[in-house]
C-alpha cells in the first residue's frame, strides 16, 4: 500500500533534526566553511552527540536512535539544509555504522557502536579508496597479510571523510592485489592503532567542515577477531553498505536543494527590478517552479529507495537512481538559486554560493554519478 503520512515517530525525528539543524548548525555554518578546510571543528561532533543522531542508525540495544531507513533519510534532509559539510561529517561515521550494523558479530558491535552512541560519542569512517583505486574498488592495494592470530595492514587511503579524527575506521584491503574483487575484505581499525598515520588533509572546494583525508597504514597490527564478516567478501560488503547509504545522499540533496530553493523564491518575491517583483517575470517564476517540482520529485525517489530497505527488499537500482537524481538536481537547484539572486547570490553574504560549492562534491562520492548509471544500465 502507498501512503505518505509521516508516523508520529517519524515526524518528531523530523522536528528534532530541524531544530537541531536550526539552532545548532545554522549559526556556525558560515564561519566553518571561511576556516581552512584542514581545520576541524570538534564542538559540532559535541553538539551532534547530545541529540544521539551520530548513532541514527545503530540499534538501541547498543545505545543508537535504532531508526529505520525512511527516518533517516528524513533526518538527513533536515541536516542538508544546514550544512552539508556537517553532513558529510555525520554521513561518514554512518557508512561506517550502517555496514557494522550488517556485518559485525555481536562482540564487534558491543565494542565499536558505543563510541558512536551517547553524550561522549566520536566519529567513525569507511576507508575504500587510495590513489590508483578510487571507482574501481578492486585495484585496492592496502595489503592485508595474516600473521597468527592478527592482520598486518600496510598501505594508504585517500579522501576519507573523518580521516585523522575517527575512532575506529572499517578498511577495506587485499590479501593479494591479483585477485581483485576476490581478495578484498574489511576490518576494523582502532583510530590510534600503532603504525596508522595521518597523512595529508585536503583544503576542498566545498564542506569544508567536514576533514577529508589520507590514512597511512605502516605494519598496522589488526586482531584476527576484527576481520568483518568473511576473508575475501570485502567486495560485497562494500557493495551492500553503500546501496543502504546512498538514499541518505539523496535525503541530504534534497535538503540542500530545499534550502537554496527557499531563498531564491523569497528573494525573488521581494526584489524589485522594472517596478515590480522579479517573480512576475514568467522567466524566473517558472524556473522557481521547475525546482519545487524536482525537489518533489527526488524526495519521492529517495523514500521509496528508504521504503525498499526497509522492507528488505533489493534496493541497488533505486538508491543509484535516487543517488543520481538528488545530487544532480542539488548542483543544477543551487546554480539556479545564484542566478535568481544575481550577484548577490555570488557572493558570501547569501548562502547559496556555498551550497552550490558543498553540493558538487555529492555527485562524486559513494560512487560517482557516471558508476552509479552503470549500476542502474545493468539492471535494465
Ligand atoms: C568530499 C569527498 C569525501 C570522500 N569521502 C570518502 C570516504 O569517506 N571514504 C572513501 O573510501 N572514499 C571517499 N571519497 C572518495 C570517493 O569515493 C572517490 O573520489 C570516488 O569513488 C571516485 O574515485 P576517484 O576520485 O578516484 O575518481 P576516478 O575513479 O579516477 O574517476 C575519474 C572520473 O572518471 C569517471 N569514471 C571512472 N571509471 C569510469 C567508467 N568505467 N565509466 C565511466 N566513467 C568512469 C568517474 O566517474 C570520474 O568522473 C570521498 C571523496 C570526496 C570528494
Amino acid at each position: 500500500m502507498i501512503g505518505f503520512d509521516l508516523t508520529e515517530e517519524l515526524l518528531s525525528h523530523q522536528k528534532m533534526a530541524r531544530e537541531f539543524a536550526e539552532k545548532e548548525i545554522i549559526p556556525y555554518a558560515a564561519e566553518l566553511d571561511r576556516r581552512p578546510g584542514t581545520v576541524f571543528d570538534w564542538n559540532i561532533v559535541r553538539r551532534f552527540a547530545k541529540t544521539g543522531l551520530l548513532g541514527l542508525n545503530v540499534p538501541k540495544e547498543y545505545g543508537g536512535l535504532g531508526v529505520d531507513m525512511l527516518t533517516a533519510v528524513i533526518v538527513a534532509e533536515e541536516i542538508g539544509t544546514a550544512c552539508l559539510g556537517i553532513m558529510s561529517a555525520a554521513a561518514g561515521n554512518w557508512l561506517a555504522t550502517t555496514c557494522l550494523k550488517h556485518v559485525g558479530t555481536e562482540n564487534q558491535k558491543r565494542r565499536y557502536f558505543p563510541m558512536c552512541c551517547g553524550e561522549n560519542a566520536g566519529l567513525a569512517a569507511l576507508a575504500l579508496t587510495e590513489h590508483d583505486a578510487g571507482s574501481d574498488m578492486a585495484g585496492i592495494k592496502t595489503l592485508a597479510t595474516r600473521k597468527g592470530d592478527h592482520y598486518i595492514l600496510n598501505g594508504a587511503k585517500t579522501f576519507i571523510t573523518n580521516a585523522g579524527i575517527a575512532n575506529f575506521y572499517i578498511v577495506f584491503a587485499t590479501s593479494d592485489p591479483q585477485k581483485r574483487h576476490g581478495g578484498l575484505s574489511a576490518f576494523i581499525v582502532d583510530g590510534d592503532s600503532p603504525g596508522l598515520t595521518l597523512g595529508t588533509v585536503e583544503d576542498k572546494l566545498g564542506l569544508r567542515s567536514s576533514q577529508v583525508g589520507t590514512l597511512i597504514f605502516k605494519d598496522v597490527k589488526v586482531p584476527a577477531e576484527n576481520l568483518l564478516g568473511a576473508e575475501n567478501t570485502g567486495f560485497l560488503i562494500a557493495m551492500q553498505t553503500l546501496d543502504m547509504s546512498r538514499p541518505c545522499l539523496g535525503g541530504a540533496a534534497v535538503g540542500v536543494s530545499r534550502a537554496a530553493y527557499e531563498i531564491a523564491l523569497s528573494y525573488a518575491r521581494e526584489r524589485k527590478q522594472y517596478g515590480r517583483p522579479i517573480i512576475e517575470n514568467q522567466g524566473i517564476s517558472f524556473m522557481l517552479a521547475d525546482m519545487a517540482t524536482e525537489i518533489e520529485a527526488a524526495r519521492l525517489l529517495t523514500w521509496k529507495a528508504a521504503w525498499l530497505i526497509d522492507q528488505g527488499m533489493d534496493s541497488t537500482k533505486a538508491s543509484s537512481m535516487c543517488k543520481v537524481f538528488a545530487t544532480e538536481m542539488a548542483e543544477s537547484i543551487c546554480s539556479r538559486a545564484i542566478q535568481i539572486l544575481g550577484a548577490h547570490g555570488y557572493t558570501s553574504y547569501w548562502p547559496v554560493e556555498k551550497y552550490y560549492r558543498d553540493a558538487k562534491a555529492m555527485a562524486i562520492y559513494e560512487g560517482t554519478n557516471q558508476i552509479q548509471r552503470m549500476i542502474i544500465a545493468s539492471m535494465l
